[in-house]
């Protein structure tokens, strides 16, 4: 029998990962991997480190753990995968099972057989369609060669100031790995009115924004940058809004990526109308003999059942593996996603999954959230941080729909999320988050584990134990509208208290939660209430109490005074109060 060929058109995240797992079930395929790139099965996601300097070496990105470099001789004496790179593929022939292929060196053509193909040809990052767009001082960084570009021309001095357009994962990224090694002056432009739109419910970002600003860079929300054009100073480039000019040596376009798919769709595969490879669970195209996966395909949201893109490494590293596995004869199946996902923005991580507030009520689910802002560890270990998670539930099924939060220990935020995404994908209900059995040490956790906590306060919620305002509605009655019938009731102690009393004056009431008993008599009967602590614990005990007494006219402020710090509002995270 002759040996079965596989060809696998891309080479950085799933199509290695295919031939590797392939190759290891069936030593006897043939397997060819073609790119047209020269760098091949690199750490894409590891770029905006290289470009900050926290990488010093390229070839940290292209190496196994083991310290060899990932190259086509490596591919083909370690793993017997032949590998053609600067080789594009122009078309396939689905009749003849063959790929038409052009060496971009030589301009030679040939058409290489197959017997099963592999689609793996990612993304490509999106153009800024504006006048000035294309200028040289223009980049973006989508693969190495990008990467490349920018830090030699940071590295040469030849940067003072940045624009960075787009404000999601990647341009959070790239604003830390710009200012924070190399000193570059960077500002942010971004068309939604939040940083990582779509990812993150208002609350949480607005948090990520105060973060970036007090690590100096600036972001102008809601602008749409009009043109780029040269610049008449000593800057080389001038970004222009409706608002602003802003100068730059460098700007850095970060407006997210689409399914690299024209391949595919040019041979009459399924592609849907937002651009994705569309696939069955065991990841074959419509072609039964062609498989893809990654970031040139959509995949099925576990909680909506629709077809969602959304490019991730982890998720090209799974499927490689189901492709790899079919391929060799086996019938293995990708259920499809929940969406989970996190970044590091200077000292703080970001982790979320599933469904924020807002694209759950987006989908016309009766939503509600519940934030916990709690230490990462046990309160009286040292070096304990707070981190704060947000539950998001369906209301009358209390099913689990996502969890987004945000902390300085990043391994202990991105584990949290973790085991929540592993609810949501089995359509888990909020009191299985109650009681997740959850491991305990000082060190590492508190005896009740934020999950647990953050699946209680979403439950005390739901029973109507809790009512809750959020620091949006806070700004809005307390701050902005000035509401003349409503208080501020502050439960901890005098002294951290004492400067909200000296700002606000009658409109902010200190009574500390443990003499709130005796002193009941003291709240205005005709005032609505805010009750506030530092973090919405102590708030939601003094909130039963006034209800028990008969005044049922008081909210409890989720996240509390570290809630307001942390988005900027009332005071400053450095004198951080634990009452
Ligand atoms: C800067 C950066 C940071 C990132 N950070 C993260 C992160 O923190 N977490 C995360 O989960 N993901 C991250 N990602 C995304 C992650 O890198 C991608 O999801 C992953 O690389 C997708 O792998 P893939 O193999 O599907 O496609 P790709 O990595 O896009 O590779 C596709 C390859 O196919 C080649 N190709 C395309 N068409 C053809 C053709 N016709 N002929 C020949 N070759 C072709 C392309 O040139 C490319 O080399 C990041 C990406 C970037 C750029």
């Amino acid at each position: 029998m002759n040996k079965q060929r596989i060809v696998i058109i891309g080479a950085v995240a799933l199509g290695p990962k295919v031939a590797c797992r392939l190759k290891r079930l069936r030593p006897d395929f043939s397997v060819t991997m073609v790119d047209q790139d020269e760098y091949i099965s690199y750490g894409g996601c590891g770029i905006p480190y290289y470009i900050s300097g926290d990488l010093s070496d390229i070839k940290e990105l292209m190496s196994t753990s083991f310290h060899m470099l990932r190259t086509p001789d490596f591919f083909e004496d370690a793993k017997d995968v032949r590998v053609m790179t600067r080789t594009r593929a122009l078309g396939i022939d689905r009749r003849a099972k063959t790929v038409r292929l052009r060496r971009l060196d030589t301009g030679l053509e040939e058409d290489l057989p197959y017997d099963k193909l592999v689609l793996a040809t990612g993304s490509r990052a999106r153009r800024l369609e504006v006048p000035g767009g294309d200028l040289p001082q223009v980049m973006r960084v989508a693969n190495l060669r990008d990467a490349l570009a920018v830090r030699e021309k940071i590295a040469q001095g030849q940067v003072a100031k940045a624009v960075i357009i787009g404000a999601g994962a990647l341009g959070l990224e790239m604003a830390e790995a710009l200012g924070d090694l190399w000193g570059v002056e960077t500002t942010m432009v971004e068309i939604a009115p939040q940083v990582l739109p779509g990812v993150l419910d208002p609350g949480l970002a607005r948090m990520v924004l105060k973060n970036l600003e007090d690590h100096d860079v600036t972001v102008h929300l809601q602008e749409k940058v009009r043109e780029i054009r040269a610049g008449e100073g000593e800057h080389a480039l001038q970004v222009v809004t409706a608002n602003r000019v802003l100068e730059a040596d460098l700007v850095l376009t970060a407006l997210g990526v689409m399914p690299n798919s024209q391949l595919a769709a040019d041979s009459g595969l399924a592609v849907s109308p937002q651009g994705g490879i569309v696939v069955n669970p065991r990841l074959q195209t419509s072609d039964p003999d062609i498989f893809a996966g990654g970031d040139c395909i959509e995949n099925t949201h576990l909680l909506t059942g629709k077809r969602v893109y959304f490019p991730s490494g982890s998720l090209a590293n799974r499927q490689g593996r189901v492709i790899g596995t079919n391929l060799a004869g086996g019938d293995a199946v990708f259920p499809g996603i929940v969406g989970s996902f996190t970044v590091k923005i200077f000292n703080m991580a970001v982790a979320a999954t599933g469904l924020s507030l807002a694209a759950a009520l987006a989908e016309g689910l009766d939503a509600v959230s519940a934030l916990v802002i709690q230490a990462d560890r046990a309160h009286f270990f040292p070096g304990q941080d707070l981190m704060y998670l947000q539950l998001v539930v369906e209301k009358m099924t209390r099913r689990l729909l996502g969890a987004q939060g945000l902390g300085s220990n990043g391994d202990a935020l991105v584990g949290r999320v973790n085991s929540i995404a592993a609810l949501l994908s089995r359509g888990a209900l909020l009191e299985e988050l109650s009681n997740l059995e959850v491991a305990y040490s000082p060190p590492f956790a508190a005896a009740l584990d934020i999950v647990n906590a953050t699946a209680n306060t979403a439950e005390n919620i739901l029973d109507g134990f809790n009512r809750t305002v959020d620091v949006a509605e806070f700004e809005k009655c307390f701050l902005t509208e000035q509401a003349g019938d409503l208080v501020c009731l502050d439960v901890r102690g005098a002294a951290n208290a004492a400067p909200y009393v000296d700002l606000f004056g009658a409109r902010w009431l200190n009574i500390p939660q443990e003499t709130l008993k005796d002193r009941l008599a003291e709240i205005p009967a005709d005032k609505r209430l805010i009750v506030v602590c530092n973090s919405g614990v102590r708030s939601y005990e003094a909130l039963r109490q006034l209800e028990t007494a008969g005044l049922c006219n008081a909210v409890n402020l989720q996240g509390g005074v570290a809630a307001l710090k942390k988005s900027g509002l009332l005071g400053s995270e450095e004198k951080e109060d634990r009452d």
